[in-house]
């Protein structure tokens, strides 16, 4: 496994975390206190503190960690979403673990359409 931090809550949580999505070198999990109806949190199992250090990524692996915030985003039925990195204590960063957050909302399915639509007919 890359780089690990003892002190760190996300390296604990990528070790043995409640994940929604896994694959090696990167997990997601939910937020614990959710900006918007979904907020997913994309963390690489590299621990660098910061977006600063974004350099430490291999390419490879910084593109993997991009299609896996797509990916991530679209298996939880999003569409239309926001992806934000908050870098640095005055822009909101809290945990000093590179993590990508995911804000959306899950548009009305075509199955819920589908009967509203019925309702009015009748
Ligand atoms: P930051 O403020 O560093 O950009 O984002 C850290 C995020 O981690 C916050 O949105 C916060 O709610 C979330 N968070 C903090 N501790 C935990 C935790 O133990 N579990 C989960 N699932 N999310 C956490
Ligand atoms: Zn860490």
């Amino acid at each position: 496994m890359p780089s690990q931090r003892d002190d760190c809550l996300f390296c604990s949580i990528v070790r043995e975390g409640n994940y929604v999505r896994q694959e090696k070198g990167f997990v997601a999990i939910k937020d614990i206190n959710p900006q918007a109806p979904v907020h997913l949190l994309v963390i690489p199992e590299r621990h660098v503190d910061t977006f600063r250090d974004i350099g430490e990524f291999p390419a490879r692996e910084m593109k993997r960690m991009l299609e896996f915030v797509a990916e991530t985003a679209r298996e939880a039925g999003l569409t239309d979403y926001k992806v934000q990195v908050n870098v640095g204590p005055s822009a909101g960063q809290t945990v000093f673990h590179l993590h990508w957050h995911i804000l959306g909302t899950i548009p009305h399915s075509d199955a819920i359409d589908h009967v509203q639509t019925a309702v009015v007919e009748l």
